[in-house]
């Protein structure tokens, strides 16, 4: 039997999953895992269909090894587990953070294309060059095994140049300083549940999708194409975060900058690391740990959480020019009673109402509104690497 490798690899981590050929619809992955802690303390866990753990091990680095080896060799070692497992390839989907302006779909990998996502790293370099690593290893291990390449910023692309553009001199939006937007393939395997948990009518209406993970962002739909986004030019922008910032008045960077003399290295991390959930409540960016405290200060953090997420709302409202449905996915979406209460309450101004009981719900798709509210709720688990596996197979003429 032939298998799909998908691949979601950053700095310090390696997710993987792998799927059977002929893929089917929500054909679960038959194994998935990850590494982490890469450049620390190397941590190799692999599970199977049923989530059992299969291995869990700690892969050593030697002595003075570059970050860049020890990606290499986490990927090394996941290969070897894999033909362990008599697992045969057929080809591997890859999570790459940017397309620029000019992938709007998944792309099969050549040179050529490699050439081109190598320009787009000085607009991820946090993310894409650690993107493209195990592209060239696979490349070099197996050089006729083909490798897709699905895109966050891809499923945006359809957005109108207001919702792109940045009120700045025209030379940086040239440049491509523009709004980007990310968590595309979640957006993209949303998209194509519309119908099915919403209705024909309502799906293609004003649908506002919140993706709440340990990064969170929104997308505004009309006719299941993206018009607006929370995320911009980087993966900053938009809502409160586990870590992030979200939106902010730049001006807090330049006084920083300033009064606390901090560095672009500095501000990278007050921006993507110490801010959000964990910067509010000074206790942890984990949603479920500031649900289960009595802080005041986890508290706050939850409320401005809601808060900022439905000032967002009201914002890409304007977008979809009304909103006939709100869907919560990402681990926070489609658990997090609490959240998805809050927002709603804080929703009411525009007719969104859930029913109590339906919003006991935890990780199934499932319509989530009160009888009475003028507005559909929903929630949609999403699928990113389902997604990435239906692209590689779809583009590859595999199934
Ligand atoms: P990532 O963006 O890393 O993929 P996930 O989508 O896995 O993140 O979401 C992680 C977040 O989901 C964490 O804040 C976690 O606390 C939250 N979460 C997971 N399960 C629950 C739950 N039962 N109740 C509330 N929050 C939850």
């Amino acid at each position: 039997m032939k298998s799909l490798l998908i691949i979601n690899a950053g700095s310090s981590s390696l997710k993987f999953a792998v799927f059977n050929l002929p893929l089917t619809q929500d054909a679960p992955s038959v194994y998935r895992g990850q590494i982490d802690g890469i450049g620390a303390n190397t941590q190799f866990v692999a599970k199977d269909l049923d989530g059992k753990v299969l291995l869990e091990t700690t892969i050593k680095s030697p002595d003075g090894a570059s970050l860049e080896d020890q990606q290499q060799l986490a990927l090394e070692k996941l290969l070897v587990w894999i033909e362990d497992q008599h697992i045969e390839l057929a080809a591997v989907g890859h999570r790459v953070l940017h397309g620029g302006k000019k992938y709007s779909a998944p792309v099969v990998i050549s040179p050529e294309v490699l050439a081109v996502l190598e320009t787009f790293v000085p607009l991820g370099p946090l993310h894409q060059p650690h993107n493209l690593r195990p592209v060239y290893a696979l490349a070099k291990k197996y050089p006729s095994l083909p490798q897709v390449a699905c895109f966050d910023t891809a499923f945006h692309r359809t957005q109108p140049w207001q919702s792109e553009v940045y009120p700045i001199p025209r030379k940086f939006t040239e440049e491509g300083v523009i709004r980007y937007g990310f968590h595309g393939s979640s957006y993209d395997y949303i998209s194509r549940q519309l119908e099915s948990v919403l209705g024909k009518q309502i799906g293609n209406g004003g649908v506002v999708i919140a993706h709440m993970g340990n990064g969170a962002s929104m997308a505004a739909l009309r006719e299941k194409k993206c018009v607006a986004t929370s995320m911009g030019f980087t993966a900053a922008e938009g809502l409160m975060m586990g870590t992030r910032t979200g939106n902010i008045d730049p001006g807090v960077l330049l006084y920083l900058m300033d009064k606390h003399g901090y560095t672009a290295e500095d501000l990278t991390r007050f921006i993507y690391k110490e801010s959000g959930l964990l910067g509010v409540s000074g206790i942890s960016q984990d949603m479920r740990t500031l649900e289960a405290s009595d802080k005041p200060e986890a508290r706050e953090a939850l409320e401005l959480f809601c808060y900022r997420a439905a000032r967002q709302i009201g914002s890409l409202m304007v977008a979809t020019a009304g909103l006939d449905a709100l869907v919560f996915t990402g681990g926070i979406g489609e658990n997090s009673q609490f959240v998805r209460n809050r927002v709603c309450e804080l929703m009411a101004w525009a007719g969104v109402k859930l029913d109590p009981e339906l919003n006991k719900i935890r990780g199934k798709a499932l319509c989530i509104q009160a009888a009475d509210s003028k507005v559909a709720v929903a929630v949609i688990p999403t699928n990113e690497e389902w997604m990435i596996a239906h692209h590689t197979t779809t583009l590859l003429g595999l199934n």
